[in-house]
């Protein structure tokens, strides 16, 4: 796979040097955390350094913080009815219509209580809609996120928030693809919940966390039995991936100001390569951006096409969400941002990281010139 390019990193990314450690030595601690030993003082303290990192790097308090399976089990758990602070609690659920499949799902709120924010041509949620969708309602949750998967369009959070308390409801923010591409906190967004995931910055797959505000009562666990991580999700913790978890944030953090730089001047050469094609459309290039994130299509391309055809070139990419490539499925996100089947099925992703150099990209520019010379023709 050596000489293999992997740019499909909003997929998952590669282990970190730094959080492979972590999980390797976690693994061989003998001790229950919850042991009052030797052995399980030592298994709490590795899972006490990563809420510390992980509540650090989004300026959370660390009890706040919940280790759960990933980012699909923080948005399950944030979604939840009867989470509330200082008022009533929320009765409904509304969602911008870019979620991830487990926000678009719901959570545990009924079917009947969620209604849906659209988004504009630019992937952007419309802020006045918003507005409207909780005016002389009971106490909504919103879920948004702060960037999406597919265009990396960073959404307005700060300004949604300002909407939702001034309607007495709460804000949930799936920041899986945000984390660790650019810099935030729980404070200046305004979110009162947050999911994280730390497949996304290098940590282990099969691990994250939703953060909460500070005072939020709720939600009610998805687990219930032992008092682990303050009973708020039960069972015996997974000391390794969160340790991993947390070596990720940390390494994560400590690179994000001079990575971010870095993969926003490779994001122009990519994207001005590709737009020596003729037709070739950049998705939300008009609004703030992931700086690793392009998705992109030519009129007349099929995505399983070029992804097969790239694959053969040795370049990793992908089409549209992981989830949903696979399937021949439109992206549901370039449907809400009102574009038509034909486009929503010829989007490639092209996604970055911070190993990616200059000459991947070169590759990869020069792969797409070949295949875009054998496929558009005609
Ligand atoms: N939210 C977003 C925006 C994602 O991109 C993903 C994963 O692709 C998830 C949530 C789910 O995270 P996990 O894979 O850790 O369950």
């Amino acid at each position: 796979m050596s000489d293999r390019v992997y740019l499909d990193w909003n997929a998952t990314t590669p282990l970190r040097d730094e959080a492979r450690r972590a999980v390797s030595d976690a693994m061989d601690l003998p001790g229950n955390a919850s042991s009052v030993h030797a052995e399980g003082r030592e298994a709490r303290k590795w899972i006490e350094g990563a809420r510390a990192a992980v509540a650090s790097a989004v300026g959370a308090l660390p009890r706040n913080v919940i280790f759960t399976s990933g980012g699909t089990e923080a948005n399950v758990l944030a979604l939840t009815p009867g989470v509330r602070r200082d008022g009533a609690a929320v009765e409904r659920l509304v969602v911008s219509a870019i979620e991830h499949a487990s926000v678009l799902a719901g959570g545990r709120f009924p079917q009947t209580a969620i209604a849906s924010i659209s988004v504009t041509r630019d992937g952007l949620i419309d802020l006045g809609q918003l507005r409207e969708l909780l005016r002389d309602r009971p106490p909504t949750l919103v879920s948004i996120m702060l960037a999406n998967n597919e265009t990396g369009a960073i959404q307005p959070i700060a300004e949604a928030a300002g909407i939702v308390h001034a309607a007495s409801g709460l804000l949930h923010v799936d920041a899986v693809q945000a984390f660790g591409k650019i810099p935030f906190e729980m404070g200046g967004l305004g979110a009162d919940l947050l999911s994280l995931s730390a497949h996304k910055i290098g940590g282990p797959k099969g691990v994250g966390a939703l953060v909460l505000a500070e005072g939020l009562t709720g939600p009610e666990p998805l687990l219930r039995g032992g008092g682990q991580e303050l009973s708020r999700r039960a069972g015996t913790e997974n000391v390794a991936g969160i340790a991993g978890f947390g070596a990720a944030t940390t390494a994560a953090m400590a690179g994000l100001p001079a990575d971010s730089r870095r993969l926003r001047g490779l994001q122009k050469r990519l994207e001005d390569g590709l737009r020596l094609t003729p037709g070739a459309i950049v998705f939300s290039s008009s609004v703030q951006r992931l700086p690793n994130t392009t998705l992109y299509t030519v009129p007349g391309l099929r995505a399983e096409t070029a992804v097969i055809g790239f694959d053969l070139a040795g370049i990793a990419v992908s089409s549209g969400s992981a989830c949903s490539s696979g399937k021949v499925q439109p992206s549901h996100v370039l449907g809400a941002m009102g574009f038509d089947r034909d486009i929503g099925q010829g989007a490639v992703r092209l996604s970055m990281g911070w190993s990616t150099q200059d000459a991947y990209v070169d590759r990869c520019l020069e792969a797409w010139r070949n295949l875009s010379g054998r496929l558009l023709k005609g």
